[in-house]
């Protein structure tokens, strides 16, 4: 694990693409930042590339009805957190690939849209603590995700028909075990709750509990950053923008 303390960060990105797997992650784990970003006039685009059709736990669930549902609730939780634009890539959950085919993909919205960041999930976190080991497709994602941006995205050799080249300055990688920045979500931690709230097919089973232990969460961030909430991060720069 990383030094206790973290770094507050308060630049805000210009462009800031979030690519997440399940249609609920960003909301959870960085829906704060996203609602600050936008506040402070961020321009942010969510990539959700999992169609949500395995996320329940209940016999007889119709994956069909589940996939509209959890449009309908990304839909509502991004217009709470002002994303301007979001779109599903529809891979099946489980079955997300650090494939060439997905890494076109995600090169062509990061040539399209021109982000300055990209926040997506940590591939490298597996173990965290004794309670949870990381999904899958959160891993395979995040490795596809940093593949895309460094060296694909930048270098015109790369999806030569997938757009023009674009330099993304850095990405910021949520759940994490090496966070080395936080960034202060006490004024959006009630937005975050209220877009979490929208993912009802996920927490009506237990929403109290649910909502509350994002309030724990971010106060223990908050803690190691000295504010009263916060999410944490491990930003990495761009290899290639640091030498251009
Ligand atoms: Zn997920």
């Amino acid at each position: 694990m990383a030094s206790d303390r973290l770094h507050l960060i308060k630049e805000t990105p210009q462009r800031l693409l979030a690519i997440f797997a399940h249609p609920d992650d960003a909301d959870v784990g960085v829906g704060g930042t996203l609602a600050l970003f936008s506040s402070k006039g961020a321009e942010i685009r969510l990539l959700v590339v999992c169609n949500g059709d395995k996320g329940s736990l209940n016999d007889g669930v119709d994956s069909q009805e589940l996939v509209s549902l959890r449009r309908i609730e990304v839909e509502q939780a991004s217009g709470i957190l002002g994303i301007a634009h979001h779109r599903f890539v529809g891979v099946e959950d489980g079955e997300v690939e650090n494939s060439s085919e997905l890494r076109r993909t995600i090169v062509a919205e990061v040539r399209s849209f021109k982000p300055d960041v990209v926040i997506t999930h940590d591939p490298s976190a597996m173990f965290f603590g004794t309670t949870y080991f990381n999904h899958r497709d959160h891993r395979e994602l995040g490795m596809a995700v940093l593949d895309s941006v460094f060296p694909a995205a930048g270098s015109p050799l790369y999806f030569s028909d997938a757009g023009l080249p674009h330099q993304v300055s850095y990405v910021m990688l949520s759940g994490t075990l090496e966070a080395n920045v936080a960034i202060d979500i006490s004024s959006t931690l009630e937005a975050k709750r209220e877009a979490v709230r929208r993912h009802q097919s996920q927490v009506s089973v237990d929403e109290a509990r649910i909502l509350e232990n994002l309030v724990v969460g971010a106060k223990q961030v908050g803690k190691r950053a000295s504010v009263t909430y916060a999410e944490a991060f491990r930003v990495m720069a761009n290899p290639k923008a640091l030498h251009s």
